[in-house]
């Protein structure tokens, strides 16, 4: 090709047609073989950008005279298009292959995934829910009240004058101005006949605290649940059919309930309630690991409010009667799967949750 001074146009636009034809000849090499979509995006950017090759060759158009100018436009314009045909081609191939995955022939993409570790309900949480629903069930409904309650609903008004044994420093977690972290749920029964009007019939779960030295039956944090019915007429056989109801309902029909005479500020008559084991029918044969032999396992306290809670509460005793009753939920816990150390169920050890996946 002659490059002298005085080159005619002819000679001009056949070396542009030149350039252009080795131009699409060496973008149609790079483009096969861009081997994903990120080399191909580099490819095209070089040859089809704004700023690409094909875009200066156009800009040599303007040294061509005048009447040859359309001719080789269109040549060039022909050469563009094919080399983003070229361009599309070769990603529709790069995308229908997957050429964004690795080329690891170990990676099978049709076998199942890996499962993801799954947590466990915690035990309490278990217990909790399934006493919830029995109470629900019941026509209760579930109340909750503050874990740092003043003196008057943890201790005056449940009959618990100042001077008892109970209220020592000693026996309660103190915080400022007098006031503690609750050491049962029946201050939430206060409240609850406070703001309420009877007929009421309520439950309330929650966590109550006393300075308990730890050990293998005893935690200083612990859940109870709480239960309250007021009405008209109500009686101590209200109380034992409700009981009855409950224990059926958690541990299945059979299973049989006890009251034991017992003594409580809040409630007279008081009594501490049993139900029979569930492991061993409550005639046990050698040594019963739920019961530890004795046929029964204590499931709370209960009993008639007293009426002087009642009065303090607002609520006239001469009409309206009540019972109150409170279930360990840590002790059902243990008890169901047979737990020996109470701190299992606060210390949260992965290995102890995971076995009630
Ligand atoms: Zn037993």
């Amino acid at each position: 090709m002659s490059n002298g001074t005085g080159q005619s146009g002819g000679a001009a636009a056949a070396r542009l047609a030149a350039d252009a034809e080795a131009l699409a000849a060496a973008a149609r090499a790079e483009i096969e073989s861009a081997a994903d979509l990120d080399a191909l995006a580099k490819v095209r950017a070089r040859y089809a950008g704004k700023n690409g090759a094909l875009k200066e060759l156009l800009k040599g158009l303007s040294g061509l005279p005048k009447e040859e100018r359309p001719a080789a436009g269109a040549g060039v314009n022909r050469i563009a298009a094919a080399v983003q045909d070229a361009l599309d081609a070769r990603r529709t191939a790069l995308e229908a292959a997957g050429a964004d995955e690795p080329d690891d022939p170990s990676f099978d993409p049709t076998l199942p995934g890996a499962p993801l570790p799954r947590g466990s309900r915690h035990p309490v949480s278990i217990v909790l829910d399934e006493m919830r629903a029995i109470f629900v069930r019941m026509g209760f409904d579930e109340v909750t009240g503050p874990e740092v309650e003043d003196a008057w609903h943890n201790f005056d008004a449940l009959n618990i004058p100042a001077g008892h044994p109970a209220r020592e420093r000693t026996d309660q977690f103190y915080v400022e101005g007098g006031r503690l972290l609750r050491s049962q749920t029946s201050t939430v029964q206060v409240r609850v006949m406070e703001t309420r009007k009877p007929p009421l019939r309520v439950f309330a779960p929650g966590r109550v605290y006393r300075p308990e030295t730890v050990d293998a039956r005893h935690l200083y944090a612990f859940h109870q649940v709480e239960g309250l019915v007021i009405d008209e007429g109500i009686s101590l056989a209200d109380l034992k059919a409700c009981i009855r109801t409950f224990a059926e309902s958690m541990y299945g029909s059979g299973i049989a309930t006890r009251f034991r005479p017992h003594n409580f500020p809040f409630t007279e008559v008081s009594a501490e309630l049993d139900v029979s084991c569930p492991a061993c029918g409550g005639t046990p044969t050698g040594r019963c690991a739920t019961c530890g032999g004795e046929g029964w396992i204590e499931l709370g306290g209960c009993g008639m409010v007293h009426p002087r809670v009642l009065s303090m509460c607002g609520i006239d005793p001469e009409r309206w009667t009540g019972f109150a009753f409170g279930m360990g939920v840590e002790r059902i816990a243990m008890r169901r799967w047979a737990l020996e150390d109470i701190r299992a169920l606060e210390e949260n050890d992965v290995r102890f949750l995971s076995q009630f996946a």
